[in-house]
């Protein structure tokens, strides 16, 4: 049986930072699910395809082969065959994935099946909102990350500022809230603590500490 470590939380909470660190110490593999929801929203938006139009989405979708490998120990997402790692983090992907491809049963059911099947087969950190409730319901560890918004608007901006990226802190603070707004009441597989996941509230605590609390909990 593999063993599998659950970690959901709203975005800006650290998640894969700390993930990538727990995979690491524990020697598994790291999955970072938004990744994949980003791979499936850029996707779709090369196609053309309108954010607004549910069956659109519902058909497109299933042209898109999303695959992981690793190469040095990092997640690389590969697009029918292309790795896209480049292109994921962009704000227009962002929004795309978390207001529009992401809410969709069709996009969900395929990205879905895909994660439990490298669950089944690897010992796993796995990353995004519905671990713990949907993807991974028996993992034998499972953690709520979270911070307030305030924090992980101030992380991101620091983080951008660090990149040489010109930004307004109460802009990003907009787009957390909203995210999370977005995340947390679509109807399927919302941004929710599973009843057995272990509240983790990185506010006031470092990366470090994070990791050790997560640690301690396997
Ligand atoms: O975690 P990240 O910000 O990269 O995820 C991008 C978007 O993908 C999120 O805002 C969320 O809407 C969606 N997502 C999801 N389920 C997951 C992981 C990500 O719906 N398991």
């Amino acid at each position: 049986m593999s063993y599998q470590i659950a970690i959901d939380g709203p975005a800006g909470a650290g998640k894969s930072t700390i993930a990538k660190k727990v995979a690491k110490s524990k020697g598994y593999i790291y999955v970072d699910t938004g990744a994949m929801y980003r791979a499936m929203a850029y996707f779709l938006l090369k196609e053309g395809v309108d954010p607004t139009d549910t069956s659109a989405i519902e058909e497109k979708c299933q042209e898109a082969d999303i695959t992981i490998c690793y190469e040095n120990g990092e997640q690389v997402v590969l697009l029918n065959g292309e790795n896209v790692n480049a292109y994921l983090r962009r704000e227009e992907v962002g929004n795309m994935a978390s207001h529009h491809s992401s809410a969709n049963p069709k996009v969900r059911e395929r990205l879905t099946a895909l994660q439990k099947e490298l669950a089944r087969t690897n010992d796993v950190v796995m990353d995004g909102r519905d671990i713990g409730t949907c993807v991974l319901p028996g993992a034998d560890v499972k953690v709520y990350l979270t911070a307030s918004t305030r924090v992980r608007a101030r992380r991101r901006f620091d983080e951008l500022q660090e990149k040489g990226v010109s930004c307004d802190i109460r802009q990003i603070e907009e787009d957390i809230a909203s995210r999370d707004e977005e995340d947390m009441n679509r109807p399927i597989a919302p941004l929710k603590q599973a009843e057995d996941a272990v509240l983790i509230d990185s506010s006031e605590m470092s990366i470090e500490e994070v990791v050790k609390a997560i640690l301690d909990l396997c």
